[in-house]
């Protein structure tokens, strides 16, 4: 652990597919049954709002009861016991870090228990359904309220402090995620240009795998706090 002082952690839907949420790109996963084009552009929700409202009402319903699982609590205990920097940054957009513990977290793609307006930007938790006549407290205006998620075609959030730290980490450790989702599949080559010592854990090697300096495949519940037990220990 002494070698170590600043970590940056990604995570994608592998993490929460053990806490009982689908995952989007694996065979059967949500996008299997639904097209990007259709749901998860700023043009699906000008064209037919209801469906992309309604399609993220059913993913806020599937969030609101999870539960996090063992490798949301052990990045947590990381986080807590790790006595340097630690960032969290998450593609997920549900609530399984923070319910687990974790504190420094970025949501790059957003929050299911959020709504945003789109007339005046203004943000809120949100755990009940979305309707297309929902008005904006805020702006009072109607028609514009969306869930904070960020879609296809839009620019993740908070990227200039996540390339800041990744290019001032020495551990990067990417978990649950396919590696094949810019821009977070790039955030490895900035960890390793910042000469950080770069990990992989996810169930099977990702797209990115022959970047990484090391990989570890198994489920995300064994092997996350198995990892973050050697850390810890050593
Ligand atoms: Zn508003």
């Amino acid at each position: 652990m002494a070698t170590y002082k600043r970590i940056v952690i990604l995570t994608g839907a592998g993490l929460s597919a053990e806490s009982g949420l689908s995952t989007f790109r694996d065979k059967g996963g949500i996008w299997a049954k639904h097209r990007i084009e259709d749901v998860a552009t700023p043009a699906a929700f000008a064209r037919d709002p209801e469906s992309v409202l309604e399609f993220y009402n059913t993913r806020r319903k599937g969030a609101r009861g999870v539960k996090p699982n063992a490798a949301h609590e052990a990045l947590a205990r990381l986080e807590a016991d790790f006595p340097g920097d630690l960032t969290t940054v998450t593609q997920n957009i549900d609530p399984l870090h923070e319910k687990a513990g974790t504190k420094n977290l970025i949501h790059m793609h957003g929050e299911i228990l959020k709504a945003l307006c789109a007339h005046c930007g203004a943000k809120k938790p949100w755990e009940e359904d979305i309707t297309i006549d929902q008005v904006c407290g805020a702006c009072n205006k109607d028609g514009g309220m969306r869930p904070d998620v960020v879609w296809f075609g839009e620019m993740p959030y908070r990227m200039e402090e996540i390339y800041a730290a990744l290019g001032r980490c020495d551990l990067f450790i990417s978990i649950g995620t396919s590696g094949n989702v810019y821009p977070a599949a790039g955030f490895v080559a900035e960890a390793r240009a910042a000469h950080a010592h770069t990990v992989e854990l996810n169930l099977e090697p990702s797209e990115g795998i022959s970047m990484f300096a090391e990989a570890i495949h198994g489920k995300a519940t064994q092997v996350v706090p198995a990892y973050v037990d050697r850390l810890l220990n050593s």
